[in-house]
């Protein structure tokens, strides 16, 4: 039976490690990060993503900020309102909540966002920047992930991993600093012989979409599995993309949805914010 990894515990861990570090920050150079959060329209979701986000913001003791324009924004307006807040000293990161009313090309505003302040991490200058192994934000939920594996004190080193899914948030950049970390790594899609692939993991990282996809029996006994996956049910509850049930049976660690990876993403945005601010000194 595998054992739980306890992502809200580790997410509380990182963000105290935060705090403390603001505060010596605050006390050695009088800099407190800044954190501006764009939120465009009225998507539900997005609202309570960003009401999270500002909230864990406030706790490290960010300066936390909030610009909320109507969906009738303009693309221009908004690349202007973008421009405004990479000019701002006060404003070490800029989050541009997605997903855009769809007028607006979201690639052409992420890419208007400062690199150093993109602490998202999904500009394409930091895309290219994990790819050829320097220092810059990394994607929070992919990087949340190798927070996790740290804890549960599984090295990736020399050990085979499977990512599921390679969108440019999460599968990609997942895969890139598990290689990074010396795993041999895989990569599927739609086109994958799911079955075949999972059943070689030592590492499964799940960022699909599909309520339980990877079925429990396809999981190597011992296996150490990450479910990205944040499926809304229609009762309300959420589901990740792992069969839980059976794969906990099966796995030696495992994250349970929702508990697992979710409260990670806004801790390791608080960490990246920090490292913004840092970074401005
Ligand atoms: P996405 O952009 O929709 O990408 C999904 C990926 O899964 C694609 O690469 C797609 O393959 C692949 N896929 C879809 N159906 C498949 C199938 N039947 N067999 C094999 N591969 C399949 O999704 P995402 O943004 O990466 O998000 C993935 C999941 O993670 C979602 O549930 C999302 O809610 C969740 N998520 C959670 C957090 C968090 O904080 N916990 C953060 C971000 C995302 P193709 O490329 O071939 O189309």
């Amino acid at each position: 039976m595998a054992q739980l990894i306890d992502g809200k515990a580790v997410a509380a861990r990182v963000r105290a490690e935060v705090k403390a570090e603001v505060e010596k920050l605050k006390a050695e150079h009088g800099l407190v990060p800044g954190l501006t959060v764009v939120r465009v329209g009225e998507d539900p979701a997005s609202k309570i993503y960003v009401t999270g986000k500002k909230k864990a913001a406030e706790e490290v003791g960010f300066n936390s900020w909030e610009l909320h324009p109507d969906d009738k924004i303009s693309q221009d307006e908004l690349l202007s309102l973008v421009d405004k807040l990479n000019k701002d000293p006060a404003v070490h990161g800029i989050l541009v909540q997605l997903p855009l009313p769809k007028h607006i090309d979201a690639e052409r505003i992420i890419s208007a966002v400062s690199p150093a302040k993109d602490v998202d991490g999904f500009h394409p200058m930091n895309a290219g920047m994990l790819s050829v192994g320097k220092p810059a934000p990394r994607p929070c939920t992919p990087y949340g992930v190798m927070r996790l594996l740290r804890e549960v004190g599984c090295d990736p080193s020399g050990k085979r991993a499977v990512v599921v899914g390679r969108s440019n948030i999460v599968g990609k950049p997942m895969a890139l600093m598990l290689l990074a970390a010396d795993a041999t790594v895989t990569v599927c899609h739609r086109k994958s012989n799911l079955a075949a692939e999972v059943a070689n993991a030592d590492i499964l990282v799940a960022a699909v979409g599909v309520p339980e996809l990877i079925k429990g029996e396809w999981i190597k006994p011992g296996a150490v599995v990450i479910d990205v996956g944040m499926n809304r049910m229609p009762d309300g509850k959420l589901k990740g993309d792992v069969e839980f049930d059976k794969a906990k049976e099966r796995a030696s660690f495992i994250t349970p949805v929702p508990g697992g990876v979710g409260p990670m993403t806004i801790a390791m945005l608080m960490r990246n914010t920090l490292e913004a601010a840092k970074a401005s000194l």
